[in-house]
């Protein structure tokens, strides 16, 4: 919680300084480029509270997420698998240059079990590379972030690789403020493996829709809060 009041305010003083600039910048990183006096920690690029607008990640790249959608069926736990490492970075760019694999833009809302969005939900993220291997020394393709003031979240990654025994999936912890936190993995319709992984379910499959370059994948989470 505590972070992501600090980013909020990061990125306001970033606006803030940016006002006076005669040729706006019309993205963030040019923004923390000319403030590298005023902010440090988190780069207002890990933040999703922003307001519509040139921070948005969701305006940025063209995304109108539906509205949630969801029939009080609780989100599946799945299991944790062995590659978890707590005390990931805040960030919700995964995708680094260079790096191999299908660009990927993971979407959705956190939801209560009354269909509500639920803003400051943490998110903790971790997947395989596009060759099915898991960065264990570091942070790579690992994440946290908090739901925006809507309850939505935001994740750039690449499409992950399969790897002995398991079909692509993305690994996922999820918790509403003062919440459990919920243990499970996100699956991709179509993939052949499916039906060979004895710990896949439909339940937690995305959509998935082509925008060209990349492909958006939306998943709702719904948390039992109660
Ligand atoms: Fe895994």
């Amino acid at each position: 919680m505590r972070s992501i009041s600090f980013v909020t305010a990061a990125a306001v003083v970033l606006v803030a300084c940016a006002t006076p600039v005669a040729t706006p910048a019309s993205g963030v990183p040019t923004f923390a480029g000319q403030a590298t006096t005023v902010a440090a920690g988190p780069t207002a690029t890990s933040d999703t509270s922003a307001p519509a607008g040139t921070q948005d990640p969701f305006v940025q790249n063209g995304i109108i997420l539906a509205a949630p959608g969801c029939d009080g069926t609780f989100t599946p736990a799945q299991t944790e698998g062995p590659y978890y490492k707590a005390g990931s970075p805040e960030q919700n760019i995964l995708y680094q240059g260079g790096m191999p694999g299908a660009r990927l833009i993971v979407v959705g809302y956190v939801l209560n079990a009354d269909c509500q969005p639920i803003p400051g939900a943490w998110l903790d993220f971790w997947q395989a590379d596009a060759n099915g291997v898991y960065d264990n020394e570091g942070y790579t393709l690992r994440g946290n972030q908090f739901t925006d003031e809507q309850g939505r979240y935001f994740l750039e990654t690449v499409l992950p690789g399969e790897y002995p025994g398991r079909t692509e999936h993305i690994h996922v912890k999820v918790q509403s403020p003062g919440g459990k936190i919920l243990t499970s993995q996100l699956y991709f319709p179509g993939v052949a493996a499916n039906s060979t992984d004895g710990i896949y379910t439909p339940a937690t499959e995305v959509t998935v829709e082509d925008h060209g370059d990349y492909q958006v994948a939306d998943y709702d989470f719904v948390l039992n809060t109660k």
